[in-house]
């Protein structure tokens, strides 16, 4: 799970993330407070070290003006 901001109304909540070999990429989500849609792009906290032992970042950003 990653956790992301709502842009919209602020909340952090989680969301399911992809895998580290899937990052980088978009998706699009509905916030599970404010229910707006919101494009998310998740990205792998890679160090170089390993694999299967990287944390996967969510950054929500909003559909909505
Ligand atoms: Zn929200």
């Amino acid at each position: 799970m990653a956790i992301v901001t709502c842009p919209t109304c602020g909340e952090d909540f989680e969301v399911p993330a992809p895998g580290p070999l899937e990052t980088p990429c978009t998706v699009d989500y509905d916030c599970e407070v404010c229910c707006s849609p919101m494009e998310i792009t998740f990205e792998c906290e890679d160090d170089g070290e390993g694999e299967g032992d990287s944390e996967i970042t969510g950054w929500a950003r909003g559909l909505v003006e």
